[in-house]
């Protein structure tokens, strides 16, 4: 993201807070942004830092092509100083060496900035350390903390930060996200249906169980409308033994919601809003069997069936009448 117009999409409200200060020039001593991974923390960072060093901005807005603006894209500008987990931890001398560099005058400029990633990972002493340093600010430091997690910062280092909250991800921007990363179309719609955590998604991508799950809930489907007489037993020995938490039951009936859902998309030739991209001549079976009518009949006996398992009515008992109910 190299534009505040792009990250206005992304991020309105706090792009709007952070180029009227600019504007204003009142940028804070300190920021403290906070938001899950994927939201666009470090992005947001680079934003300020450009701002305040590039020497070709429009108003508020970096060019992004001069030294300052390349140096600061790459992370080799010598008045920004970028601080990440050595290891599991931000330790004491790392802050150590951060006061010391800004003890020297700015290289190019008088001015200087700082970003610290997860700082919510600082040692207590390196906490302790970079409040001083946050207690005497010089009138040309910028600190920008970044977290997805501000409950674990020291309450004394927030309340010296301007604290800056970004929007989670939206299902369009998760699901682009993910496609980054190599997850297939498909893959990466199913996941936005569960999670708009990023960090979630991915792990979710890589569980087995999440997969197998996936794939017994096409099973049951099918099963359903091709070989009724099987379905006890499919429910008793492979069902039955896959969820085995109430938690998991509740994911296999969710996928089943979304499933029935996606043979309402595929009646209404509204492929775009179909998750189970993967199955399509599974979708168009499953359409010439049951009609529009069926299927909502179908989502609200899904749904009364999550409720029932919230109720804590015996799970077998609860999936053995959801599925005699679709067989009507
Ligand atoms: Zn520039």
């Amino acid at each position: 993201m190299n534009s505040w117009e792009e990250m206005f999409q992304q991020q309105p409200i706090v792009s709007k807070m952070l180029t009227n200060s600019i504007k204003k020039k009142r940028i804070s001593h300190a920021y403290l942004l906070y938001g899950d991974k994927g939201t666009g923390k470090y992005a947001l960072a680079q934003l300020v830092a450009k701002s305040i060093f590039c020497k070709n901005k429009e108003g508020y807005e970096p060019c992004g092509t001069c030294l300052d603006c390349k140096r600061i894209n790459s992370g080799n500008h010598p008045d920004l100083h970028i601080i990440h987990p050595d290891g599991a931890s931000i330790k004491t001398d790392q802050i150590a060496h951060l006061k010391k560099e800004f003890t020297y005058t700015g290289l190019e400029s008088n001015k200087k900035v700082y970003i610290i990633e997860h700082a919510d990972k600082m040692t207590d002493n390196a906490a302790n350390r970079l409040l001083k340093f946050l207690e005497e600010p010089s009138q040309e430091t910028t600190a920008v903390l970044l977290t997805e997690n501000s409950q674990s910062l020291l309450s004394t280092i927030r309340s010296r930060c301007q604290i800056l909250a970004l929007m989670p991800l939206n299902s369009k921007q998760l699901e682009q996200k993910l496609i980054e990363t190599g997850i297939t179309e498909g893959n990466a719609r199913i996941l936005t249906n569960f999670t708009r955590n990023l960090d979630e998604a991915l792990d979710k991508s890589k569980d087995t169980w999440f997969a197998q799950a996936r794939k017994l809930v096409v099973q049951l489907v099918e099963m359903l409308q091709n070989n009724r007489d099987e379905v006890p037993i499919f429910v008793h020995t492979q069902w039955m033994a896959h969820f085995k938490e109430k938690t998991q039951l509740q994911e296999g009936l969710d996928l089943l919601l979304v499933w029935f859902r996606d043979v309402i998309h595929y009646h209404m030739d509204d492929s775009s809003s179909i998750v189970f991209l993967h199955q399509m001549e599974k979708l168009e079976q499953a359409s010439m069997y049951w009609s529009i009518q069926d299927i909502t009949k179908h989502l609200q006996t899904i749904m009364e069936a999550k409720r029932k398992l919230e109720q804590n009515v015996h799970p077998q008992l609860v999936i053995e009448q959801l599925t005699l109910q679709i067989q009507r």
